[in-house]
């Protein structure tokens, strides 16, 4: 199985790293400030927040911004492994030249595509937003020669494909 990354997931990593670390920062250094404390011939400098509550805020955000970073890196993963394991070989055709297209869509569910290079067969795999676990599993196009037309539209939990795969030919 090969695995492709589509664009959607770059685009969404690159919007919140937008909104979250730049304001961040922002925030961070427009409402910290340093006085120079002179004591004799010592001199000490001490930071201060102008705005603690701006202050934090951009901490929050740049948090936030991390969180959600490693969290899409879970997400990812455990869709790629997800895909791997169902679908490491097709269900219809048994041939290992398969193709999955990981994507993110911002909404509750994400929805991923394979397809098999071998016999044309395409499915369309929803995957929850929260952790990337299979929810369902549809085939949106039947085999070349026709295989798998008794399955097309439905929507099936991903075992069933798995167990399709594990039969003999
Ligand atoms: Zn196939």
């Amino acid at each position: 199985m090969r695995i492709a990354t589509s664009n959607s997931v770059w685009i969404g990593i690159i919007i919140l790293v937008i909104v979250t670390f730049a304001p961040g920062i922002w925030f961070l250094m427009h409402y910290k400030s340093y006085k120079v404390l002179q004591i004799g011939s010592y001199s000490l400098s001490v930071s201060y927040q102008t705005n603690p509550l701006m202050f934090y805020a951009g901490v929050f955000l740049i948090s936030f911004g991390i969180i959600s970073i490693l969290w899409a890196g879970y997400i990812y993963n455990n869709i790629k492994n997800n895909l791997i394991e169902y679908f490491s070989i097709c269900p219809i055709c048994k041939s290992p030249n398969t193709l999955g297209k990981i994507s993110f869509s911002m909404t509750i569910d994400d929805v991923q595509t394979v397809a098999c290079q071998n016999c044309g067969a395409k499915w369309k795999i929803k995957t929850s937003g929260a952790t990337g676990n299979i929810k369902t599993v549809k085939l949106v196009k039947p085999s070349d020669d026709g295989r798998g037309q008794e399955y097309l539209s439905k929507e099936t939990d991903p075992e069933f494909w798995a167990s399709l795969a594990r039969e003999k030919e």
